[in-house]
């Protein structure tokens, strides 16, 4: 081969694997292993010391989860990554890395139910404020900016669905106000959308859902873009500031333009530790093999059920940006062309009774609190994940009672629209 840049299913194929050094397996081992041996007494001090990269223990670093974390900085063009236990966990390290007691940060109201309320409520306990911005105006999240402000959190498609973000304007306000912008990607994958190529500093995955693929694994990553100048800022201490825990390193300054990726590691997974089961890295690695070919047959799929829903007596409107009357269209076109995700949102004539009913008269669509598996799936938002949200949130984050959500899977549509036609009937 000559050195000409791997495409996109080549990396989702091979970024970070070879074949194992010891025995030869082509498929990468899960190294299922709590500790590692050292070389030597030396080699022991310079891992601990952060002076050589090596393995000491499965919290902090493991060989499986190590290739998932390159994988995923190559499918989004970050310069380093982090495997932790969770999205949620992704989410809770990064903001950990940027935040201080008593600091702010500014988030969009479209998000996944769960973030706003780790957001709102649980992070209370560290002295973290959240700021709500509207994500369709730009100008609403620059206006929440105060001194204390240290990011700016949304997501690229967002939930519960059918909302593409305009993130080269929020890049701007982020830039303009030297705030790092953080991107929940995990609706979009690198497939449809690379936020980086849109000015966002650092990634986000819930990695339970498309980049897994399959429902069967709980897992998060976060990517660094390693665009943010962490060094000098005293505002990022974790970064700028000579760290206690390593004799006063400055990671920033040793590691660079992945020194907010290693900060994530040595000081939130060490101390706080979410770690990712070896286990479930390679289920999530298997998974992202296929993601180019899932993704866009999640996508095409969603189209054709979204078209169908649309012309249908009992549906009163469609949220699908795929759709070219849908308010987000020009922004799908723009941020997302190769299609618009599996995830949409529709309203049901008869509101809150209808929603409760279809999910209970549906037998492929399974109804559950998931998105981005083979299977197609459906909920409803009002009773289930949005329900501790007040009236006014649940409408603010497009889940009103009469709100239905899919998440179309990988089987033929004709059955998947045969289903939503029988049970809509019923
Ligand atoms: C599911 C999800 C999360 C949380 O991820 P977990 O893996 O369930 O902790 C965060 N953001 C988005 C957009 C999600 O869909």
């Amino acid at each position: 081969m000559t050195d000409r840049l791997p495409g996109f299913n080549t990396l989702a194929i091979h970024a970070g694997a070879a074949p194992d050094a010891a025995t030869g397996a082509r498929a990468t081992p899960i190294y299922q292993t709590t500790s590692f041996v050292f070389d030597d007494v030396d080699h022991a001090a310079s891992l601990f010391g952060l002076q050589a990269f090596g393995n000491i223990y499965t919290r902090i670093t493991n060989p499986t989860n190590a290739v998932l974390e390159e994988r995923i900085a190559a499918l989004e063009g970050g310069t380093a990554a982090l495997a932790v236990a969770s999205g949620h966990a992704a989410e809770f390290l990064t903001l950990h890395a940027l935040m201080q007691p008593g600091d702010e940060f500014v988030a969009s109201n479209k998000l996944y139910g769960g973030s706003i309320n780790q957001f709102s409520h649980s992070y209370k306990n560290f002295g973290w404020t959240v700021v709500w911005a509207d994500n369709d105006d730009p100008a609403s999240f620059e206006a929440a900016i105060t001194p204390r402000t240290k990011a700016i959190f949304c997501e690229s498609i967002a939930n519960p669905g059918g909302v593409i973000t305009d993130l080269a304007a929020l890049s701007q306000v982020a830039k303009k106000h030297n705030i790092p912008l953080i991107v929940d990607n995990t609706m979009a994958t690198p497939y449809l959308i690379r936020p980086f190529e849109h000015g966002a500093d650092i990634v986000v995955h819930s990695a339970t859902k498309f980049l897994g693929g399959h429902g069967n694994s709980i897992g998060g990553l976060i990517v660094d873009g390693g665009s943010f100048q962490w060094a000098g800022d005293a505002r990022y201490p974790m970064m700028s500031q000579p760290r206690p825990e390593y004799s006063g390193m400055v990671l920033a300054e040793t590691f660079g333009n992945f020194g907010f990726a290693i900060a994530c590691r040595v000081l939130g997974l060490r101390d706080l530790g979410p770690a990712l089961s070896p286990f479930n890295a390679f289920l999530i690695l298997t998974g992202i093999e296929t993601l180019p070919l899932r993704m866009q047959r999640h996508s095409d799929n969603a189209l054709v059920v979204a078209l169908h829903l649309s012309q249908h007596p009992a549906v009163s409107w469609v949220s699908y940006p795929g759709l070219e009357t849908d308010r987000y269209h020009a922004l799908a076109q723009r941020y997302t062309p190769n299609g618009a995700g599996a995830v949409f949102t529709f309203g049901l004539k008869g509101g809150y009774e209808a929603g409760v009913k279809l999910v209970s008269n549906l037998q492929l669509f399974s109804h559950l609190a998931n998105i981005g598996d083979t299977r197609s799936l459906i909920i409803h938002p009002a009773s289930t994940t949005h329900r501790q949200l007040t009236d006014a949130q649940k409408t603010a984050a497009g889940a009103g009672p009469e709100v239905v959500r899919l998440s179309i899977g990988l089987e033929d549509p004709a059955d998947l629209i045969d289903d939503l036609d029988t049970a809509l009937r019923a």
